[in-house]
């Protein structure tokens, strides 16, 4: 099998260290295996996009010593793959239109107490799961607003137990519904993060998805929707993030910490490797 790795920035701020070590582990990965890193440009959120970072996540690339083969592909380029995994889902009955609007969501908290909670936050309470067919297409058919969603739990009856391999984990155990329904196409944008990733890892060949622990619990869902869409599965690396002096993990606000930034301060690139591999944790 020959290796393919990539690197998967979304081109909505510069690439600070934490950018800088994934792309090294997956670049470095794929060479030490005389295999193909690729680079995708994951831009399908229109309103934090801006073009002037796709040009400066290629410099910062570049500048690092890491390159990619064959042409960075921009993922707004892909949506009709996304458009028809999304209809093989609703085929197989497995995703739902929802109609809620935010405040819906958090009056049904409300009303049931507290919120179902997941490891990245409060889970969608389903209200739109429980809707009848004729309305949900009498919705549709007045051009309701509405995004879908993957019904968790039929998925798991149709997937039964799943899991996946992970270098540094070992074998992860598939837990069924652990983010809940899921969003897998936006009511603002029409796709979303989940399905757009499962379908183009599979597109560019990817043998081993390289990126940092905090993707982890995303990978449950990852593995239902490969299953489902009967796409190959990529072994996994979540590797270890990199953190700032309070041990925090780095968000792209942190300006100082750009690579652009340590760059313009006289910092070599190598340098800026050592930096982030001192600083993962
Ligand atoms: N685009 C995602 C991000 O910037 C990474 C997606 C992935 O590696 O699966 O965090």
């Amino acid at each position: 099998m020959t290796v393919r790795t990539r690197f998967a920035p979304s081109p909505t701020g510069k690439l600070h260290l934490g950018h800088a070590y994934s792309a090294g582990v997956a670049h470095d990965f794929a060479r030490e295996h005389g295999g193909s890193f690729l680079l995708r440009h994951e831009d399908i959120d229109g309103s934090r996009v801006r073009e002037e970072y796709f040009a400066g996540i290629e410099e910062d690339l570049q500048w690092l010593g890491i390159r990619w083969d064959g042409e960075a592909i921009r993922q707004t380029n892909r949506r009709a793959a996304y458009d028809a995994a999304l209809d093989q889902l609703r085929t197989m009955g497995l995703v739902y239109p929802c109609f809620c609007t935010r405040r819906e969501i958090q009056e049904e908290w409300a009303r049931m107490g507290a919120a179902p909670q997941g490891p990245e936050g409060p889970l969608y309470p389903g209200i739109c799961r429980k809707l009848a067919e004729d309305e949900r297409e009498e919705r549709i058919d007045a051009g309701d607003a509405h995004a879908w969603r993957l019904d968790s739990m039929a998925a798991s009856k149709a997937t039964g137990p799943l899991d996946f391999r992970d270098l540094r984990f070992g074998r992860i155990r598939v837990e069924p519904g652990l983010l809940g329904d899921v969003v897998l196409a936006r009511k603002d944008i029409g796709c979303a993060y989940h399905l757009a990733v499962v379908v183009d890892d599979a597109f560019q060949e990817i043998t081993h998805v390289i990126r940092g622990e905090d993707l982890l619990t995303s990978t449950h869902v990852h593995r239902t929707l490969q299953f489902l869409l009967g796409l190959p599965e990529p072994v996994y690396l979540h590797h270890a993030l990199v953190v700032d002096e309070d041990g925090k993990r780095l968000a792209k606000r942190h300006d100082s910490l750009a690579i652009a930034t340590l760059r313009e301060r006289g910092c070599s690139p190598e340098e800026v490797r050592k930096m982030a591999n001192a600083a993962v944790h």
